[in-house]
C-alpha cells in the first residue's frame, strides 16, 4: 500500500485531535471527489513499518483522541492488509483512543454481507472500527453544513453495534444527539 499524507492534527474528521491517514487507491470515482490524485494506488510514499511507527508516535499525546483513516479508500481490498497491520499495532499500544474510518463502499452492502476482499482481514478491520462513515461522495447531495461528512447520503455508524445488531446502528454522540443525521 501507498499512502498520501499523514495528518497529526486533524480537527475534521472525527471527534477531538486526531490523527489522519490519507491512504493512496480508490476505485469509486466520485464526481467531485475531495482528493483526486489518491485515486492511484501507485500515489505518494510506501507504507512501512517506519510509516506505522511514525502514526504510533503521533499518537502519544494525552490530547490526540484518536486516529482517523480516509483516502483514498482504506477498505479497498489490496489496502485492508497494511491498513489492519497498522491497527492492530495501534489498539495493542493505545487501547482507549478511537477509530474512525471514512469509505465509499457500504456497510451493510459491502462488509456485512458482500465480499470485500478476505473475510478475515475484513473482519479484523472492522473489529478494530468505532465509527465507519461510509458511502460515497454524492455532489448533488454536498451539504457543507454536515458534520464529518460531505454529502447527506453518507451515514455515521456505531461499527461495534452494528456488528452485534447484524445491521446499520447510527452513531450516538457524547451528548445523545444521533449524528447519522444533520
Ligand atoms: S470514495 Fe472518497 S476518495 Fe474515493 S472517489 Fe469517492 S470521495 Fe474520492
Amino acid at each position: 500500500m501507498n499512502y498520501a499524507t499523514i495528518k497529526n492534527c486533524d480537527i475534521a474528521n472525527g471527534p477531538g485531535v486526531r490523527v489522519s491517514l490519507f491512504v493512496s487507491g480508490c476505485t469509486h470515482r466520485c464526481k467531485g471527489c475531495f482528493n483526486e490524485v489518491a485515486w492511484d494506488f501507485g500515489y505518494g510514499e510506501p507504507f512501512t513499518q517506519e510509516t506505522i511507527d511514525y502514526i504510533l508516535s503521533l499518537l502519544k499525546p494525552a490530547y490526540v483522541k484518536g486516529l482517523t483513516l480516509l483516502g483514498g479508500e482504506p477498505f479497498e481490498p489490496q489496502n485492508q492488509g497494511a491498513v489492519v497491520d497498522l491497527l492492530r499495532q495501534v489498539k495493542a499500544k493505545y487501547p482507549q483512543k478511537s477509530v474512525w474510518a471514512f469509505s465509499g463502499y457500504l456497510f451493510d452492502r459491502d462488509m456485512l454481507h458482500g465480499k470485500l476482499g478476505d473475510p478475515a482481514i475484513l473482519n479484523e478491520f472492522l473489529s478494530y472500527l468505532d465509527v465507519l462513515v461510509d458511502g460515497p461522495f454524492v455532489e448533488s447531495k454536498k451539504d457543507l453544513t454536515l458534520r464529518f461528512r460531505g454529502s447527506s447520503n453518507q451515514r455515521l455508524i456505531d461499527v461495534p453495534a452494528s456488528l452485534k445488531a447484524g445491521e446499520v446502528v447510527l452513531w450516538q454522540d457524547w451528548q445523545g444527539n444521533e449524528r447519522g443525521m444533520k
